[in-house]
C-alpha cells in the first residue's frame, strides 16, 4: 500500500514537473521549447532553491561568443534533475545559507558543434569534446556545470572561475595546489563541499574540472539515453 501511495505521489510529482517545464518552455525561446519536446525538464521546475546563470547565453564565457540563442532555462534529463534535487536537499541540510548555481546543463549537438568550431586551432581546442566522437554527457542532458553561491548570489571562491582551462581546475592534486599557493585552503574546502553535495545526489565528479558533474558514464549514456541531436 505504501508503495502504491509512493507511486501515485511520484506520478503526480512528475505530471507537475512536466506541466511546470512546459510553462517555462512556452515563456522561453526556440531551444527551450525543443528541450521540453525532447523530454528534458526545466531545472527551475524540479529543484527548489537551485539558481541558474547560463554562461553560454552570454559572451563572457571561454569562447568569447554567445552559443545559446533562444535558451532561457537550464534543462536536464529527468534522472539528472532528480539527482540535482537530492543534492540541493543535502546542501539545505548542511549549509542552508548557500545554494547551488547552475552554469550549464543540457547542451544540444548543434551547440557542441559550434563550440568546437569556435575553439578549433586555438589552445582551448583540447578542452572541447569533438562532436564527431558522439558527444559528451552534456549532450544527453546528464551533466551539469555548477558552483555554490551565498544568500546574496555571490559565487563562493573556488580557486578558478568556472570554465577555467588549466591544471588549476583539476581536482586530483588540490593538496599540492594549496601547498604551492595556487589555491587557498578555504577554496579547496569549498570545492570539497560542492563535491560532497553533488555526490550525495548521485553525481560523479570529473578529474579536470571542479565544476563539472556527470550522472553516469558515457557508455551508460549511449546504452540507456538519447542524444540531444538537434
Ligand atoms: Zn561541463
Amino acid at each position: 500500500m505504501r508503495n502504491f501511495a509512493a507511486m501515485i505521489e511520484k506520478a503526480i510529482l512528475s505530471a507537475a514537473i512536466v506541466a511546470a517545464s512546459a510553462g517555462m518552455a512556452a515563456r522561453g525561446g526556440e531551444l527551450d521549447r525543443r528541450m521540453a519536446r525532447e523530454g528534458m525538464v526545466a531545472v527551475g521546475a524540479v529543484c527548489d532553491g537551485v539558481e541558474e546563470s547560463l554562461m553560454y547565453s552570454r559572451a563572457d564565457n571561454f569562447t568569447g561568443v554567445v552559443l545559446y540563442e533562444g535558451l532561457d532555462s537550464a534543462w536536464l534529463h529527468p534522472d539528472a534533475a532528480v539527482a540535482l534535487r537530492k543534492a540541493a536537499e543535502a546542501l539545505r541540510k548542511e549549509r542552508p545559507d548557500l545554494h547551488l548555481l547552475v552554469k550549464d546543463a543540457s547542451r544540444p549537438m548543434s551547440v557542441q558543434r559550434r563550440m568546437y568550431q569556435v575553439v578549433q586551432g586555438t589552445p582551448q581546442a583540447p578542452y572541447v569534446s569533438n562532436p564527431r566522437n558522439g558527444g559528451g554527457l552534456h549532450n544527453y542532458g546528464l551533466a551539469v556545470d555548477i558552483t555554490l553561491a551565498d544568500s546574496l548570489g555571490r559565487e563562493l571562491p573556488m580557486g578558478t572561475p568556472v570554465d577555467h582551462l588549466g591544471p588549476e581546475a583539476n581536482i586530483d592534486r588540490e593538496t599540492q595546489l594549496v601547498s604551492r599557493g595556487v589555491i587557498t585552503a578555504a577554496e579547496r574546502a569549498n570545492r570539497l563541499l560542492l563535491r560532497r553535495i553533488m555526490q550525495a545526489g548521485g553525481f560523479k565528479p570529473l578529474r579536470t574540472e571542479w565544476w563539472h558533474f556527470n550522472l553516469c558514464t558515457r557508455t551508460e549514456a549511449k546504452q540507456r539515453y538519447r542524444l540531444l541531436n538537434f
